[in-house]
């Protein structure tokens, strides 16, 4: 074990169970870690706590230490606080002192990144890192304010004094006092023209106050707080009757909202936030990015006003900083934004609520690879909190686990507003060609655009492309190629070879169709731009905007297509599945999905989650108003149990299948599936590591029921002169694959072979 002191570093785990500890009467010991890029250096250090700071010091607090040979002073969390020592006592240095300006964090906050870090492998400081979003503090703003002194009629003396002195400055900064007695200093000096010589002079005569505030930079500006009168439907009463009740008697739960589109879902959610906030307590509301529109947001401003406040990618460095401090200092109950305002540091955190927790947006790209689902259950767990699922769609997951019996479902059926659900028909597209219609639109989604034009009703035309990374099928009769060890589609690589990119099967690109002869398949492409022109050509009477990665590269640009589009501007919005997410058009009563298939054949096994998913959030696009609406669903495999279930809109159809297809492969969330990335620029050293890699896993397994696939390729092999590999763990307990996960971290960690070779894992990947 690690016993040379001076820098004495010990893995976590080895400071409660290692060995030969000493443990000293009043001597405390602070377990701490440095902040230091370096990975090798992710280690926790054991500090002497001097009397001083004994009462005071906390885990989650900022510290400085001398740290190395040189004991250079450097910056350090406290992750645990113990009155055993592992190491030779003479050694153990002492903590320098607490840094005051820091941003403190909970200590709750440094227990959830221990276990990020166990259950999605990665580094302390990595999971630190994501949990501390922000750690430079920037320089606050401060805001100055004249304040005036004087009652109105005495200051309607000192007005007419200054103006019978000809004082013009004066008299201008008087007035205006008079108008509004407190007054923004910058707008005083820039609109007034006042100099502070003036302000000064006003100040020694007693006039007015010059004061100083240090503002919270607020990304919520204000706006009407009138609540529309809503009656709760029987559903929404229901589950925001019984979610209060329950919480009321402490009962803190995790509770999946299945309610189809239009069901009123958020307003649950307010309902609910409410009851929380009512018994002081703060409120964290996850909502996918793309869907945090400024429309949302004002629905939570309408019951919380100034005390909600949100996060985005938009929001500066330091404006994100202030929200934490805001949030910290009590001045906010709500807290809205994607992922990473999951680790808003509340006081007295009450409940987490996930908006369309199916979005794969959830789970991170970025070590460790959290979902934000089963963390902020973790969370909740950690703080006493409630969490709220919603979802018109719940994920395979959430579904799974609420049948199981650990989350508590909640089901709301019908839309809020009377209206009823789409009808949707399906168009073969294999029969338009058939009968010479070459067109991505069929017959009969063109009729009902004309007839929809010719009402000034609008149209939704959706595109999904993520399939465009290049499948193949058949134009003919929509066979797609299909690795024959795996239930994926091949997918195309530059030279001409299919390759499974689950077990690297591989095969040359086929110039006819296997199953039917058909000279017509090869690649799917086709961009929304393409689609765009096509559909002017068509109509062209009808005014068309687009909105995909393109049109939306400017900041706002998508909220301004949104708001054209909603103002009437146009009459079909051409998009990709950015125009899907819960945005509320009630003039839109003809939805058409073009490829339907186009999610069907990705290399993955939620392939058929997804397609589920975006055709059943398309649908809920149309007739949202008064006027119920049509969904056109095009596509290829019609009889695929996605595509039908999607057209019954029928959940309970997609799922049952679905966890069947599940089962018999042992896929999510019936197993657990890690993938372990290794990567490295020596393609040889590479697949040496796979290969020892998997070997010691086969050895270390044991009788466990853990199968290992691979090393196989991730899709793309090389990336920037990194060469890449990948080797899948299966296994029907998630602690199983975090055992091994432990052991390969170790056994990686001591052997120098891996020294080049870059491991990182990703439970139940996305
Ligand atoms: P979801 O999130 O389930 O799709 P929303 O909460 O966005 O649904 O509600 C859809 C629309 O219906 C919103 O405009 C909302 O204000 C409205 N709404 C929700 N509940 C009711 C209700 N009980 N009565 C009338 N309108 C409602
Ligand atoms: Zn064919
Ligand atoms: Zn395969």
């Amino acid at each position: 074990m690690c016993r040379e002191t001076g820098a004495q570093h010990c893995q976590a785990a080895d400071i409660n169970t290692g060995t030969g500890e000493q443990k000293t009467g009043g001597n405390v010991f602070a377990d701490i870690i440095i902040d230091i890029k370096h990975e090798k250096l992710d280690k926790i250090f054991q500090y002497r706590i001097p009397d001083r700071m004994e009462n005071e010091l906390k885990p989650g607090m900022e510290v400085i230490v001398p740290f190395g040979n040189g004991n250079r002073p450097t910056k350090g969390y406290v992750t645990g606080i113990s009155d055993r020592c592992s190491y030779d006592l003479s050694k153990v240095k002492e903590i320098t002192e607490i840094s005051r300006d820091s941003v403190e964090i909970e200590a709750k906050l440094i227990a959830l990144a221990a276990w990020m870090k166990e259950n999605y492998g990665g580094t302390m400081i990595q999971a630190l890192k994501t949990v501390l979003p922000i750690k430079q503090k920037e320089n606050a703003r401060v805001k100055k304010y004249l304040r005036l002194l004087l009652d109105e009629e005495t200051g309607k003396a000192r007005l007419d004094y200054y103006l019978e002195k000809n004082q013009r400055a004066r008299a201008r900064l008087m007035a205006a006092l008079l108008d509004d007695p407190v007054l923004e200093y910058d707008l005083a000096v820039k609109k007034l023209h006042i100099t502070l010589p003036v302000i000064r002079a006003l100040e020694e005569q007693g006039v007015l106050a010059l004061e100083s505030e240090r503002v919270y930079r607020n990304p919520v500006r204000g706006g009407s707080r009138e609540t529309p009168d809503i009656t709760f439907t029987p559903e929404q009463q229901q589950a925001a009757e019984r979610f209060r009740r329950e919480y009321r008697e402490g009962k803190r739960y995790t509770y999946l909202l299945h309610g189809v589109t239009g069901s009123g879902k958020t307003e649950v959610y307010i309902d609910m936030i409410r009851t929380v906030v009512q018994m002081g307590k703060q409120a964290i509301v996850l909502i996918p990015e793309i869907a945090l529109t400024y429309q949302t947001v004002m629905r939570f401003y309408r019951h919380f006003g100034q005390r909600v406040s949100i996060m985005n990618s938009r929001l500066s460095a330091g404006e994100r900083y202030d929200q934490m401090m805001r949030a910290k200092a009590g001045e906010i109950d709500v807290m809205i934004g994607p992922r990473s305002a999951l680790f808003t540091p509340f006081p007295d955190l009450g409940l987490i609520v996930i908006d369309e927790e199916h979005e794969p947006t959830y789970k991170s790209e970025q070590v460790p690879r959290y979902h934000a689902r089963e963390t902020a259950v973790m969370r909740a767990e950690l703080e006493g909190a409630g969490v709220v699922l919603g979802s018109a769609t719940p994920s395979l997951e959430a579904m799974y686990r609420a049948r199981k019996g650990e989350y508590v479902l909640l089901t709301m059926k019908s839309r809020s507003r009377m209206q009823s659900m789409a009808r949707v028909h399906t168009v073969d597209l294999r029969a338009e060609l058939k009968d010479g219609n070459r067109s991505i639109l069929s017959r009969q989604l063109q009729e009902m655009m004309e007839e929809r034009l010719s009402r000034r009703e609008q149209i939704m035309l959706f595109l999904n492309r993520r399939g465009y990374s290049g499948f193949v099928s058949c134009r003919e009769c929509g066979y797609a190629v299909k690795c024959p060890h795996c239930d994926v589609s091949l997918s195309v690589h530059r030279g001409g070879k299919m390759v499974c990119h689950y077990c690297g099967y591989e095969q040359p690109k086929v110039t006819c169709c296997p199953e039917c002869g058909s000279p017509y398949i090869g690649e799917f492409r086709a961009g929304t731009q393409q689609i765009e022109d096509m559909v002017k050509k068509r109509f062209p009477g009808a005014a068309v905007l687009r909105m995909d990665m393109d049109t939306t590269r400017q900041k706002d640009a998508h909220e301004k297509i949104l708001a054209a589009f909603a103002n009437g501007e146009a009459d079909i919005l051409v998009g990709t599945q950015m125009i899907v997410k819960g945005h509320d058009f009630p003039n839109v009563t003809l939805v058409g999905v073009l490829a339907a298939d186009m999610s069907l054949y990705t290399d993955d096994y939620r392939s058929g989650e997804r397609t589920f998913q975006l055709l059943t959030q398309a649908a809920g696009r149309a007739g949202r108003g008064e006027r119920s609406g049509d969904v056109v669903i095009q596509t290829y495999d019609p009889a695929h149990y996605a595509i039908e279930a999607a057209a019954a809109q029928d959940y309970e159809m997609f799922y049952q299948q679905e966890i069947a297809y599940r089962e018999m492969m042992g896929y999510p969330p019936a197993e657990n599936l890690t993938a372990v990335h290794a990567a490295c620029e020596d393609e040889e050293l590479l697949e040496k590591g796979c290969h020892f890699l998997k070997e010691y896993v086969l050895r270390i397994k044991g009788q466990a029921a853990v199968q290992v696939i691979g090393p196989a390729s991730p899709g793309i092999d090389k990336i920037r002169d990194i060469y890449r590999r990948v080797i899948y763990l299966k296994a029907p307990e998630y602690d199983t694959l975090v055992k091994i996960k432990d052991r390969m971290e170790q056994y990686i960690e001591i052997n120098s072979g891996f020294d080049k070779i870059w491991i990182q894992f990703d439970f139940n990947p996305m």
